[in-house]
């Protein structure tokens, strides 16, 4: 709490003071409210799963997801597949229920999640289209990164827009209040609120491509198979690793424009990518999660892919799985008798919007990396980006990079790299 009002705008007048609060910030996100998730629900296994609109059956009652708040939306995946559910759905001749991730929580529910629960679908930027798809009855949202320009589009095509928190009451929706006593009426009543909703939907015919992802990737499997991958990084097939987490904005470069070309250019240079949130999405709907993948890597990295049937991106889940990467970090370091600045692993939020992105973007300096970001996070024109520049390699190692251009990025990341590997 002290922190938080500590990095007010106009509260802080001690630029170092600020610095440090926003810090603090950063470990308290890494490590409390990041491990939540698993603690309740249990740490993902890797699985190949289906992605592209092609996937989604329009014969079916589609409830799409925003936000981040898992614990609510499992409840209504499991009345969405209960029996009763389902058998209440075929009367208005539906072929079913599915529910359809969307934004962070989606990316998570795909970690975790299968029954009629069918994938993640679309990032932050990517909900308006779907909803715009004539595939979706209902868009069920708990928390933020809900978009208020999803009203005039769920108005056009007959969508139920359901809030289960007033954070994400936008116009039209309708809010249904939630607690963990009453989750399974709520659940239910959102359910038949996207059946009603089915009846009056125009048929679209099933259109898209459908495209594979292997998908959650967690702590568990980096230790399971430590040894084979620190022998790859000591070989120098894989220079080092990239932790590119973050939303996706239009102002770099359009909708995952840096994220996706950012990417390209990092596995060009034989650096493995993982990945969480929005930008997780950009990638895995692109086919980067898959074989397809293994076009943009260079030799090296390809070649491991291949001997391990691993694609060249990583997915770890919600945007705050950035936890899970330092956790990983923490093993290495612990491994190979390192500190955590000294590794060859780097961090970026190419296209972060919330400051959520920013949290775990502190995080990051936190852990001592090279973090870049793109656009600016207000720090440029005042006394902090000296500070920034001049103080934190000495508190904590990290080093904040800005840059909008993905070639430069990558070969700054690169360089930090091979200087970490002592080449
Ligand atoms: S990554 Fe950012 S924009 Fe995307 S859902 Fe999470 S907080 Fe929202």
């Amino acid at each position: 709490m002290d922190a938080i009002v500590k990095t007010s705008t106009n509260l802080n007048a001690n630029v170092i003071y600020m610095l440090m609060h926003t810090l603090k910030l950063g470990l308290v996100m890494g490590y409390t409210a990041l491990r939540m998730n698993d603690v309740m629900f249990g740490v993902p296994q890797i699985r190949e799963v289906k992605t592209g609109v092609g996937s989604i059956n329009p014969n079916c009652v589609n409830i799409m997801t925003t936000g981040h708040q898992t614990a609510l939306q499992i409840v209504v995946i499991e009345a969405a597949c209960s029996d009763e559910m389902q058998r209440i759905a075929r009367d208005p001749d539906a072929e079913g229920i599915n529910v359809v991730g969307a934004t962070c929580v989606g990316q998570d529910l795909q970690s975790r999640i299968n029954g009629c629960f069918i994938g993640q679908y679309a990032n932050n930027f990517g909900t308006e289209p779907l909803v715009a798809s004539g595939l979706i009855d209902a868009v069920v949202s708990e928390f933020n990164c809900t978009f208020p320009g999803l009203t005039q589009i769920a108005r056009h095509e007959g969508v139920k827009l359901i809030a289960t928190d007033d954070v994400a009451l936008i116009k039209d929706a309708k809010l249904v209040s939630w607690s963990p006593e009453r989750a399974r009426d709520v659940a239910k009543e959102v359910v038949l609120m996207a059946v009603e909703a089915f009846k009056s939907r125009k048929r679209v015919e099933r259109f898209g491509s459908v495209k594979k992802a292997k998908v959650r990737f967690s702590e568990r499997f980096v230790a399971e198979n430590m040894e084979r991958i620190v022998e790859i990084l000591a070989e120098g097939k894989v220079k080092g690793i990239a932790a590119v987490v973050s939303c996706s904005n239009l102002v770099s470069g359009g909708h995952d424009v840096l994220i996706v070309d950012l990417t390209k250019e990092l596995l060009k240079k034989d650096i493995l990518v993982w990945t969480a949130g929005c930008t997780a999405y950009a990638l895995q709907g692109l086919g980067f999660m898959s074989e397809e993948g293994l076009e943009y890597s260079c030799e090296g990295l390809r070649d491991v892919c291949s001997e391990l049937g691993l694609p060249p991106v990583w997915d770890f889940g919600i945007c705050m799985c950035i936890a899970r990467i330092a956790t990983i970090a923490e093993m290495f370091a612990e491994r190979l008798g390192l500190d955590l600045p000294d590794l060859s692993i780097v961090a970026s939020a190419p296209q972060w919007l919330e400051e959520q992105a920013l949290g775990d973007g502190a995080f990051a300096l936190d852990c001592g990396f090279l973090l870049h970001v793109y656009p600016d996070p207000f720090t440029s024109g005042s006394r902090v980006v000296n500070r920034i520049t001049e103080e934190l390699p000495r508190l904590t190692g990290g080093r904040l990079l800005i840059e909008k251009d993905a070639v430069k990025t990558a070969e700054i990341m690169e360089r930090h790299i091979l200087k970490r590997r002592g080449s």
